[in-house]
């Protein structure tokens, strides 16, 4: 990890080798968390945040759903991490916002601990491999399931909820893979531990909906705008294993993976088991949205 000076503690910037919790925090013992992945590029106007309001809208979203009090606005995140990308000096850069239980009481109720709040930044280049994005990535169908809302709130982004990721992507690696695939608790098909997947079959695009308990993720979302503006047609439905493997082309969304091609899944290989054309175009949009090249969607970048 590459550190930086500066990280963003309870309102102020404090040195990165400071920003210290103590061992008894409720957040360390049960997961009481809700964070956020955030990327910034670099642009021709210098850095610019990628969807930044809507990162904060999800992190004050999944907050709610564990009912946990956040003492700030979008606003004011937007202001800290302005200022901490600044003081930082970084280009381009990967943002975590971090909000937890802190240190008071032990015991599973986590209502009258603090709320300790925290936002990092550091360069971070791509999450998959820069290979990983030209000529895909080989996935493994996780013995794992995705949790769901009976379980813990999948659509709340929360620390408690990435043991079931970090689980299926040691497996994935250890069987020699790539990265993982979890199917959810009906048997059809979820995310990856830190990616929503889309499948290309007859020039269409197809992806999950809330109900398959996939985070609801803003890459995906931003995929999904960007398609329908290149005509083609978008549909959200539950999508079982075989499906993927007979796709004419898949791929992963994340801020952190951004557009990843899928090559290969269990020993089958996709499409031309290369990137396809359609996940081509799409990815192609998606970078020169976010480096600032395409015009088309100012709102989506926050200039620093
Ligand atoms: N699913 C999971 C489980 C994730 O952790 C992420 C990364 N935040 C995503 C999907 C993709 O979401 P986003 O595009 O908002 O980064």
């Amino acid at each position: 990890m590459k550190e930086t000076q500066y990280i963003w503690q309870n309102g102020k910037l404090i040195d990165w080798k400071d920003a210290t919790t103590h061992v008894l925090s409720h957040g360390l013992h049960y997961g009481t968390g809700v964070f956020e992945g955030i990327r910034a590029y670099e642009t021709h106007k210098g850095p610019a945040i990628f969807r930044l309001e809507d990162h904060y809208k999800r992190l004050l979203n999944s907050a709610k759903i564990i009912q946990m009090p956040i003492p700030y606005s979008v606003n004011h995140f937007i202001e800290a991490t302005t200022d901490l990308i600044i003081k930082n000096k970084l280009k381009s850069c990967y943002i975590r916002p971090l909000c937890y239980f802190g240190y008071g009481e032990m015991g599973l109720n986590p209502q009258n601990n603090p709320v300790d709040t925290i936002i990092a930044a550091w360069e971070w280049g791509t999450y998959l491999g820069e290979e990983g994005l030209k000529k895909g990535i080989r996935c493994k169908i996780s013995s794992w399931a995705r949790l769901d809302s009976r379980i813990s709130p999948p659509l709340a982004k929360s620390t408690a909820n990435y043991l079931n990721s970090a689980l299926a992507k040691r497996e994935a690696l250890a069987c020699g893979f790539d990265e993982a695939i979890l199917l959810n608790t009906n048997g059809t098909i979820a995310e990856g531990p830190g990616e929503n997947i889309f499948m290309v079959k007859d020039n269409c695009l197809f992806t999950t909906h809330a109900a398959d308990n996939a985070l609801l993720g803003i890459t995906a979302n931003t995929i999904k705008i960007i398609a329908k503006n290149l005509n083609i047609p978008v549909i959200e439905k539950p999508i079982i294993r075989d499906e993927l493997f007979i796709a004419d082309e898949l791929f992963f969304t994340g801020t952190a993976a951004e557009v990843t091609p899928i090559r290969e899944i269990d020993g089958r290989i996709i499409g031309s088991g290369q990137r396809g054309h359609i996940t081509e175009k799409i990815q192609q949009t998606y970078f020169d949205i976010t480096s600032g090249k395409n015009k088309s969607y100012p709102e989506w970048l926050h200039f620093i």
